[in-house]
């Protein structure tokens, strides 16, 4: 079992939480960025925290796990593989949340859904709609990392292997641009220097 230290310690190492000084997409700066996908490049890193984050869930009977594509359809299949169960994704068509490619769920079926990050939930919570639509049962809400403070309600319960708040700041009142030590960097676009 991983503690909270381990884990943010693992994300570190795999760059999928970078430290610096970054202009988010919403313009504000902030100390860390985020990027679960950087940890998803690694089978050896992630499926060991997908199993204890569907160890979580061992007691639930679930019968299949669903999460929103992109971002947790390797979570999805990582939780299912330890669950032994079966994997899913939803997608979005004409952005409407929806199970394509012939997937099914059964009707009065326990399913999990997983995520790789929440922070509204807002994708989370039109997965949960799509479960129901088929007349199953949402067990549960599984997340690596829950980045909502606490302000998320599901509605059913929720398990992440890590809390994580990251403050952001208006660039007019940023800390570090006030300090003026690190390079602003906006995230993806640039070499990020260690
Ligand atoms: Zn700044």
């Amino acid at each position: 079992m991983y503690n909270s230290e381990e884990i943010l310690a693992i994300l570190k190492a795999k760059d999928a939480l970078l430290e610096g000084h970054f202009r988010l997409t919403s313009g504000r700066h902030a100390a860390y960025y985020m990027q679960c996908a950087k940890l998803l490049q690694y089978p050896d890193a992630a499926g060991p925290l997908c199993e204890q984050l569907a160890g979580q869930f061992a007691d639930e009977h679930i019968d299949t796990v669903v999460g929103p594509a992109t971002g947790a359809i390797i979570i999805a299949y990582e939780v299912a593989r330890a669950l032994k169960t079966k994997a899913l994704f939803t997608e979005r068509e004409n952005g409407v949340m929806c199970l394509r490619r012939g997937f099914e769920i059964k009707p009065g079926s326990r399913v999990l859904v997983v995520e790789d990050v929440v922070t509204t939930g807002g994708s989370v919570k039109e997965v949960i709609e799509v479960v129901r639509g088929f007349g199953a049962e949402v067990a549960g809400v599984g997340v690596l990392v829950d980045r909502s403070n606490g302000k998320i309600d599901f509605g059913v319960p929720l398990k992440a292997l890590v809390s994580l708040e990251i403050e952001s700041f208006p660039p007019e009142n940023c800390p570090l641009c006030k300090e003026g030590k690190l390079e602003l960097v906006k995230p993806g676009s640039r070499q990020i220097k260690p």
